[in-house]
């Protein structure tokens, strides 16, 4: 081998070295509990934007929780993504997360919609996506009048007519957390016992099945997350238009506290090894434009302040005119969660 090629290789080797190395500092680790493809071209979009690359691993909320402790400091997660308020509280109360302090996150997102400050007024977790609870009903069978409040689902007009997934799953959970919080625990445990009272078959599935028990008549009323009727609603397929023609859906409580907000939301990882990469890439997802795929592209609604979303499934759910929504802090629907399990174990609601 001569002495030039000899050189030029190991010049090659040099470059392809350094190559890795910046390759290797540029990344974050994403754990994700967003069950929706469309989040994947966002992905693309930050990785185009800033040289960084997203390696995501894919579990649910329960799953990612679970990981995060088993890996404890070895863990190399540096963004969590959860769908769901009480389980971000509960990342933030068994100490995964590492409060951030990031101007860009706490201007866009409300208050409200992310974890309270700790004493150096660092935030856990960031709401970044919101979704509301709603109902659905038989647009023949029932009126409307009759399933416009939460409390209506728990009173004995409505015996045998709803359909519900089981109470313990985290949607419901932080539903009922923060009913809680607006009623009292006393009021809300007699509002759970109602429930059960009212059930047409013992819970079951996921919110999707809820909304097709209606219209195949086996319930009357069903509680569901916005997404998933708008998904619907916006599916060419003859069977879901044939559901979506035979249901009502009605935002709660429009007179009183308000429809119940849950959201999806971000975190930085205790143990992240790219904190700075972890903090661009939630800045990244509170911006104008990765807001609006970020929330659309799943039928949500943005957490960031300001912003308008064109999204005709949304905008024929609420007459294209604002609804109100709760207005209490998220975080206080995850501090309830413990209370409201041990409700619906005396009130025997699975
Ligand atoms: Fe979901």
């Amino acid at each position: 081998m001569s002495k030039t090629v000899k050189a030029l290789l190991t010049a090659c080797a040099l470059a392809a070295a350094a190559g890795a190395v910046s390759a290797q500092e540029q990344v974050v680790n994403l754990y994700s509990a967003r069950h929706y493809s469309t989040d994947e071209a966002l992905y693309t979009g930050f990785t185009k934007a800033t040289g960084i690359k997203i390696n995501r691993v894919d579990a649910d909320d329960a799953g990612i929780l679970a990981r995060l402790k088993a890996e404890g400091t070895a863990s190399p997660a540096d963004v969590i993504l959860l769908v769901d308020a009480a389980r971000l509280y509960k990342g933030e109360v068994d100490g995964l997360f590492q409060p951030i302090q990031s101007k860009v996150l706490t201007d866009a997102i409300p208050a409200n919609l992310r974890s309270m400050p700790a004493a150096d007024g660092g935030i856990a977790w960031f709401g970044l996506s919101t979704r509301a609870r709603v109902i659905v009903y038989n647009k023949v069978k029932v009126q409307k009048e009759d399933v416009d409040t939460y409390e209506e689902l728990g009173d004995p007009k409505n015996k045998g007519k709803l359909c519900i997934r089981s109470g313990s799953h985290p949607y419901n959970l932080s539903l009922f957390g923060a009913v809680t919080e607006h009623m009292g625990e006393q009021k809300a445990e007699a509002w759970l016992k109602g429930m059960v009272g009212n059930l047409a078959r013992a819970p079951k599935g996921g919110d999707t099945d809820q909304i097709k028990a209606v219209a195949s008549g086996e319930c009357d009323i069903a509680v569901t997350n916005s997404y998933y009727l708008a998904r619907m609603m916006r599916s060419g397929k003859p069977e879901d238009v044939a559901v979506v023609n035979k249901v009502g859906v009605v935002f709660p409580n429009q007179q009183s506290w308000g429809t119940h907000l849950n959201i999806a939301g971000g975190a930085v990882a205790k143990n992240a090894k790219n904190r700075d990469n972890a903090i661009k890439f939630l800045e990244y997802l509170a911006s104008a434009e990765a807001q609006n795929y970020f929330a659309n592209g799943n039928n949500e609604w943005p957490a960031a302040k300001g912003l308008n979303i064109d999204n005709p499934a949304l905008k024929a759910m609420t007459g294209n005119a604002p609804f109100k929504s709760e207005t209490i802090p998220i975080s206080a629907v995850g501090a309830n969660v413990t209370k409201v399990q041990q409700m619906l174990d005396r009130v025997g609601f699975q």
